[in-house]
């Protein structure tokens, strides 16, 4: 296989953001994820014949450059506003909360269908051989580029560059490592009727062991069934990391409870081991230009979509900078 400009670890939102802008720059740009779909932490599953959003919910605006996407997501019918703020909400923000017309997955499989992504292939190990990258996957699949640009979490970025015996990080090796993650658990529940959750179908908890329940059939993306889903805090996602579902589920559905009016007909939970950074990297991306190597994602400049999207947007020329200085680097020492 061809090396390519730049390979991309990670086809969430940030990842994806980055391949598409690098792709309109005149850039060949390959991503990697491990995962079978797309999306990330933009997570939508089927159960039961009914659909739910397990990860991100909905997202919001604020800078124009998401804003510009936005209206190009609107227009193609790939997103749509939920809701601009819940019955509860005594001081609402009143920014539009979108979401996926079918589900969160939905801006990130529209985003993909035009890239060269490669999915099931989980990177094991890194190194660089002259002015090249090579990814090694757990396929046994090797993937060369003159630069990488890693989305995963941070934590997991690090362990992963690790693996190339490299000095990545001018210096600031215990900054990147200090950034650290909460964890987070979801519950997902069919239901025999309606939830009886008020309209959107959203709502916030502020005590006990959930944070959020949302009711997918009237968010729109589950219309022959409903179908629930539960947050917990991340308090109660550290103290049931390792509880069994058995456990853990009945204590999310006794918290539920109260707010729900059908009876719950399955349950399943899924572990999330990064949801929110607590203490994100203060620039949108880190770089070392010298390796041809930039890093990204929610872990940089801030959490959720949003701030994945805009460090995926300045990765991007980051990258377009980087290349041009090493390209011109090049030419020069031809002379
Ligand atoms: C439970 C939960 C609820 C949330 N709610 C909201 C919300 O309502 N609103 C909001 O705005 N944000 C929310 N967020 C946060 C939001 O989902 C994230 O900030 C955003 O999706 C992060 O995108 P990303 O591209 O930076 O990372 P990710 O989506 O995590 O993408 C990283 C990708 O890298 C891949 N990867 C990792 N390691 C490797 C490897 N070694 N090889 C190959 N691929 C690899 C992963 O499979 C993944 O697809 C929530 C998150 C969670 C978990």
């Amino acid at each position: 296989m061809e090396p390519s400009d730049v390979l991309i670890i990670g086809a969430g939102i940030s990842g994806l953001i980055c391949a598409t802008e690098l792709k309109a720059t005149g850039h060949s740009v390959r991503l990697l994820d491990k995962g079978r779909g797309v999306g990330g932490r933009m997570a939508t599953r089927q159960m039961a014949g009914g659909r739910l959003d397990h990860g991100a919910q909905y997202f919001t605006v604020r800078d124009p450059r998401l804003q510009a996407y936005v209206d190009v997501w609107l227009e193609a019918g790939v997103i749509k506003k939920w809701f601009t703020h819940l019955p509860e909400d005594s001081s609402p923000e009143g920014y539009p909360r979108y979401c996926g017309v079918q589900g969160m997955t939905d801006v990130p499989k529209f985003l993909a269908r035009d890239l060269e992504l490669h999915n099931s292939q989980q990177v094991t190990e890194l190194s660089r051989d002259s002015d090249l990258w090579i990814a090694r996957t757990a396929t046994g699949d090797s993937f060369l580029a003159r630069h990488l640009v890693v989305t995963a979490p941070l934590p997991q970025a690090l362990n992963l560059l690790d693996t190339s015996g490299l000095r990545y990080a001018n210096g600031d090796a215990e900054a990147l490592r200090a950034v650290c993650y909460e964890r987070g658990l979801a519950a997902l529940l069919v239901l025999r009727g309606p939830s009886g959750l008020a309209k959107p179908g959203g709502r916030k908890i502020h005590s006990g062991p959930l944070t959020w329940m949302a009711d997918n059939q009237q968010k729109g993306i589950s219309p022959e069934l409903t179908t629930v889903t539960l947050h917990a805090s991340a308090e109660f996602a550290d103290a049931h990391w390792d509880s069994s579902d058995a456990v853990r589920g009945p204590l999310m559905l006794a918290a539920a409870a109260p707010y729900l009016q059908s009876e719950v007909m399955e349950c399943s939970c899924h572990r999330w081991g990064f949801t929110r950074p607590v203490n994100p990297w203060p620039e949108p991306y880190y770089q070392n230009a010298g390796l041809q190597l930039t890093l990204a994602g929610d872990s940089f400049g801030g959490a959720r979509v949003e701030g994945a999207v805009l460090s995926g947007i300045e990765a991007a020329a980051a990258v377009g900078l980087a290349r041009a200085e090493a390209t011109i680097g090049s030419v020069a020492s031809l002379d």
